[in-house]
């Protein structure tokens, strides 16, 4: 009864032996910069835009350094002021309210449910602070986008999507980050493609997408865009558009090309894991499952569960008594910032006043990376493990 896992929550699978025929063939030849191009030539980056445009059905691609930096351009492309008010999510990562204060703007935060999704009433209260909302699908949830896009639709709210985590994901068989008037991904090594960094902005909107490829550096090199707006729309706005470098380079894009094609049986694979997991998380007292939708097609690249209103104390010896046998668990609720687990009130930054019912669900957030290099074996081992410590824990507190 006292197996341990042994694997590691942070080593991704290899680059694809394709992708890296690709890089070689770019390092190769030494033309790195996407607007590098010999006479005739396409250019890996380009070609990517054009394929996640395909893939994704949206009108424009642009490729980015990272996904912040895409959250970043589509603010400044929507018109985001310094001093505005931008509406987000209080359960999110710190490039989210940072991606904000890059434009000097003020995040407003909005709650979470125990679904782990923007709070949608909290939203409609808080809906007139704000033109626009940076909605994080934070590791991987989807909330009711009907919902969401009526209520921001009746009061004139731009929304931009970030979607590092649902990249693959979709709402009623749309893509996530097709809803909203700009979606933004990460291509960073824990997201659902590697290319060490990395960002991908979508939008069927010309003059917004003119100005993101302005914005992100081009020079007066738009014509070699594949999936960018004529240069009618970029002659309306090129002299009123700055140049913030944050280009993708030939050497990522040629890596992440092959890597696109596979994605969706990579996120099949991920499911597999996840459901896993969850199967063996299921009926463990004290322990809440997070109800997957049936509207969202999610990829399972990392699962969370509720230990809701546990002590701090309890939550931490469970954790404690897991990681003993290898398996690492992320808590939202300690009061400081570790790792990649921050909140709202972590970020100090940015004032705002207390949510209880959201600082309720932040507190009994675990969270767990689920990478591909784990085997179905694995993830049956690990839930065996949670289950047990978690039973124990919860038994010792009655
Ligand atoms: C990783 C991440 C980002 C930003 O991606 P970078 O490429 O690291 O800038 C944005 N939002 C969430 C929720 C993330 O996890």
């Amino acid at each position: 009864m006292t197996d341990r896992f042994t694997g590691s929550f942070t080593q991704q699978e290899p680059i694809p032996d394709e992708a890296i025929e690709a890089a070689l063939a770019v390092l190769r030849h030494g033309r790195l910069h996407r607007y590098n191009v010999s006479d005739g030539e396409l250019g890996e980056t380009a070609l990517l835009e054009q394929e996640f445009a395909t893939q994704t059905g949206a009108r424009y691609c642009l490729a980015v350094a990272s996904g912040g930096y895409a959250m970043a351009t589509a603010m400044r492309a929507v018109g985001v002021q310094p001093g505005d008010a931008v509406l987000t999510n209080a359960f999110t990562l710190a490039p989210v309210p940072g991606a904000i204060a890059s434009v000097n703007a003020r995040p407003v935060f909005v709650g979470v449910t125990e679904e782990l999704t923007i709070d949608l009433d909290d939203l409609a209260s808080k809906a007139d602070q704000a033109k626009v909302l940076l909605l994080s699908h934070m590791r991987g949830h989807l909330c009711d986008m009907d919902r969401l896009m009526e209520i921001c639709d009746a009061e004139g709210i731009t929304v931009i999507e970030d979607c590092a985590h649902t990249m693959g994901a979709a709402w009623r068989g749309v893509p996530s980050g097709r809803q909203g008037a700009i979606g933004c991904y990460s291509c960073q090594t824990y997201k659902h493609v590697n290319s060490g960094e990395g960002g991908l902005l979508i939008t069927d909107n010309e003059e917004l997408a003119a100005k993101a490829v302005m914005l992100s550096g081009s020079y007066m090199l738009y014509e070699r865009h594949l999936a960018a707006p004529g240069p009618e729309v970029f002659e309306r706005i090129k002299y009123h558009t700055p140049n913030v470098s944050g280009r993708m380079d030939n050497l990522r894009s040629a890596i992440l090309r092959p890597q696109l094609k596979d994605l969706n049986a990579q996120v099949a694979r991920w499911n597999e894991r996840y459901q896993t997991l969850e199967a063996g998380l299921r009926d463990v007292p004290g322990l809440t499952v997070i109800e997957r939708p049936a509207e969202e097609s999610y990829v399972g690249s990392s699962i969370q569960f509720l230990l809701l209103d546990w002590t701090p104390e309890a939550v931490q010896e469970a954790i404690a008594r897991c990681s003993a046998r290898g398996v690492e668990l992320k808590w939202f609720g300690a009061d400081e910032p570790a790792g990649f687990t921050s909140r709202y009130d972590s970020w100090r930054y940015a004032q705002s006043e207390r949510m209880p019912a959201s600082d309720r669900v932040l507190t009994g957030i675990v969270d767990m990376r689920v990478p591909l290099t784990f085997s179905l074996d694995d993830c049956a081992l690990i839930a065996r493990i949670i289950r047990a410590e978690v039973s124990a824990v919860h038994q010792s507190q009655l």
